[in-house]
């Protein structure tokens, strides 16, 4: 059986709208040795990619512009550095704590689906954050993280 990916690969009219966000052309899936990938179809002129789930074959979070991929990096930069480096959290209770401090549900807490204010807001919170709580965690925590594990 071959993925979903594979056969949009060879299906370009079944794939799904993703727009190129840095000069508005529609992207379609291409292939490198690191595997699927959304290409923008004006490529060499725009060189504008978004990643994509190798299994589905679905855009992965949202497209952006340079800007915003640029800063989604930075956010990514700097939020890892935050939990990976502590030693303390898990994965899951960083972006639980993460949507806590944005405001928004841990479902919706992917840094690959922020927009650049988002991005800014994430690098603000996690260069606050310096001293995390010894214990890893609040109580309230660990109840939004049980409910999007779910
Ligand atoms: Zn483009």
């Amino acid at each position: 059986m071959i993925s979903s990916a594979e056969y949009l690969f060879y299906h370009p009219e079944e794939q799904p709208i993703v727009k190129c966000e840095d000069c508005g052309s529609r992207m379609v899936l291409r292939k490198s040795q690191h595997g699927y990938f959304y290409g923008c179809t004006t490529f060499p002129e725009c060189s504008g990619t978004h990643g994509c789930h190798q299994n589905s074959g679905k855009p992965l979070g949202k497209p952006a512009n340079a800007e915003t991929r640029a800063l989604r990096v930075k956010a990514h930069g700097a939020f890892d550095k935050l939990w990976i480096f502590n030693g303390r959290w898990r994965r899951n209770e960083a972006y639980a704590w993460l949507a806590d401090r944005m405001t928004i549900p841990y479902d919706q807490c992917h840094i690959g689906s922020f927009n650049s204010q988002q991005c800014r807001q994430v690098i603000i919170v996690c260069e606050k954050a310096g001293d995390l709580p010894a214990c890893g965690g609040e109580l309230y925590l660990k109840k939004s993280l049980r409910k999007g594990k779910a």
